[in-house]
C-alpha cells in the first residue's frame, strides 16, 4: 500500500483527496498539504476516512522535501498551481519519490506555458529510478490517453485530431471561472495556436469560432485555443497532419472578459497603487468566486473528447471518444463541480497507476507515451465513463 502526499487544497485537491480515500487498498495513507492549513482541514472534515493535513509553501523545494520525508510519502500528487511544478519536481528528486501533476510549468510573470521546463527533468528522474507523469488531469490528461487509445486500437495513422471541451454548466453567477481564475484567464486571453503540416499557426485570441452539436449537451459555440497537450501530442501521434483544440464559452462570459481586458484587469504586470505594487489579475482573482465554492450552485453537464480522422488497414476512418460529466452528480459524490472532478479523478488514477506499479518506467512522461488501457479501464471504474462512436456531428474543416 502506498503513502501519498497531495499538494494543493483547492477545488481539484479536494476531489483528489476524496477519490484517493475511496481506494484504501492502494492509498494506505493520505496527507493533504497546502499553503493554507484551514482549507486542508475543511476537506479532511468531509472525508470519513482519517487523513493527515499539513501546511507547506510549495514555492520552495526544501520545505516540500522535508514534508515528503516527514510523512514518508512514496508519491506526490501536485494539484496546487503550475508555478510550483519545478520546485515540487526538485523536492521529489531530493526525497526520492514519484511525481504527478495536472498542468505544465508557467513562469509567474510570463503568460506562456510549455513543457520545455519539465521535459529536461527526464534524465534525472530516469537516473534516480523515479517516475514523473506530466498533465494527468482531463485536458491535458484524459485527452492524451484518448489519443493513445485511438492510436493503439483504431488507427494505423491518425491524420487529424480535434479536442473539444464543452462546459454547459450554469453556476448562476454573472461571471466566474471553473478553475483557478488566474490560470484560466491567462489561458483564454492568450493567442490561439494550432499545428498543421509540421508548423504552428497562430490566431488572434478567440477569433476562430465554430458551432458543434455536443452529445447530451446540444449545439454550442466553441473557440479555437492553444492548449498544452498539443505540444506533446504533435511529437507522439503517428502520421499527424493537424491538431486543434476548441473550448466553449457563453457570450456572457466573453462579454465580461472583454470588458475586464479592456480596462486592464487581466494584466499580469505589477501596477503601482496607493504606494504598493499590485498585479491586476491577482486582485481580480481575490474578487471572483472561489472555484471550490461553485459546487453546490452548478447545474448541467460537461462533454470533453477527441475526434480523430485517419486510416486503418488502408481505409479512411473517423472516431469520436468523449466523456460526459454531470455537475450535480459530482457534487453529491465529492462536494465539487464537474471541472474540478474531471481534473481530480484522472490525477488520482495516474497516481494509483504509479502506486500499484503499472506505470513505473523511470523518467518523465506525458500520458500518451504510456499504455492507455489501464487508464481507460480505471476511468470507467472511478466515475468518468467514456463513449467511442463513429457517429460524429459535423465539424468545420
Ligand atoms: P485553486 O486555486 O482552487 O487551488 C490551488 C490550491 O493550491 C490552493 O489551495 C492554494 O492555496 C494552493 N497553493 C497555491 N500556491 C501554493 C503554494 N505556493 N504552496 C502551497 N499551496 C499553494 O485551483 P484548482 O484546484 O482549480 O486547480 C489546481 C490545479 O489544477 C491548477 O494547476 C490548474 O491549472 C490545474 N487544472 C488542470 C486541469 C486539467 O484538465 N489538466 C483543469 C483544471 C485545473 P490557498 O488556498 O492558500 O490559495
Amino acid at each position: 500500500m502506498a503513502r501519498v502526499l497531495i499538494i494543493g487544497a483547492g477545488g481539484v485537491g479536494g476531489v483528489v483527496a476524496h477519490k484517493c480515500a475511496q481506494v484504501p487498498e492502494v492509498f494506505g495513507h493520505i496527507t493533504l498539504a497546502s499553503r493554507t492549513l484551514a482549507r486542508c482541514e475543511a476537506i479532511r472534515d468531509q472525508i470519513a476516512r482519517p487523513i493527515e493535513v499539513a501546511q507547506v509553501d510549495a514555492d520552495q523545494p526544501g520545505p516540500v522535501a522535508g514534508l515528503i520525508r516527514k510523512v514518508k510519502a512514496d508519491l506526490v500528487i501536485h494539484v496546487a498551481l503550475p508555478y510550483q511544478d519545478l520546485a515540487i519536481m526538485d523536492a521529489c528528486l531530493d526525497a526520492g519519490v514519484h511525481y504527478l501533476d495536472t498542468a505544465n510549468y508557467e513562469p509567474p510573470h510570463e503568460a506562456r506555458f510549455s513543457y520545455e521546463h519539465q521535459w529536461p527533468y527526464h534524465e534525472r528522474f530516469a537516473k534516480a529510478g523515479l517516475t514523473g507523469i506530466l498533465g494527468s488531469g482531463f485536458d491535458p490528461g484524459v485527452t492524451n490517453v484518448f489519443c493513445a487509445y485511438a492510436q493503439k486500437h483504431y488507427f494505423d495513422e491518425i491524420h487529424t485530431v480535434d479536442i473539444l471541451d464543452a462546459n454547459a454548466g450554469d453556476h448562476g453567477h454573472p461571471f466566474a471561472t471553473n478553475f483557478n481564475p488566474e490560470i484560466n484567464i491567462r489561458e483564454v486571453t492568450a493567442k490561439g495556436r494550432y499545428w498543421e503540416d509540421g508548423a504552428w499557426r497562430e490566431t488572434d485570441p478567440l477569433s476562430v469560432k465554430a458551432t458543434f452539436d455536443f452529445p447530451e449537451i446540444g449545439p454550442k459555440d466553441m473557440y479555437l485555443l492553444y492548449h498544452e497537450e498539443l505540444e506533446s501530442l504533435v511529437r507522439h501521434i503517428r502520421g499527424l497532419r493537424r491538431i486543434r483544440f476548441w473550448m466553449t464559452f457563453s457570450q456572457n462570459y466573453l462579454t465580461h472578459l472583454k470588458v475586464l481586458e479592456n480596462v486592464g484587469m487581466t494584466r499580469i504586470d505589477p501596477v503601482r497603487f496607493e504606494g504598493r505594487d499590485i498585479v491586476p489579475l491577482q486582485f481580480l482573482k481575490a474578487l471572483l468566486p472561489d472555484p471550490a465554492s461553485l459546487g453546490p450552485r452548478t447545474r448541467g453537464k460537461t462533454n470533453i473528447g477527441c475526434i480523430f480522422r485517419g486510416t486503418k488497414d488502408g481505409q479512411e476512418r473517423s472516431v469520436y471518444i468523449y466523456n460526459v460529466c454531470d455537475h450535480e452528480a459530482c457534487y453529491r459524490e465529492v462536494r465539487s463541480q464537474a471541472i474540478s472532478y474531471t481534473t481530480g479523478v484522472p490525477a488520482m488514477i495516474g497516481g494509483l497507476l504509479i502506486a500499484d506499479g503499472t506505470y513505473r518506467e523511470p523518467g518523465v512522461w506525458n500520458l500518451e507515451q504510456l499504455d492507455p488501457d489501464p487508464f481507460m479501464d480505471r476511468l470507467n471504474r472511478h466515475g468518468l465513463p467514456w463513449v467511442v462512436t463513429e457517429d460524429i456531428p459535423a465539424l468545420p474543416d
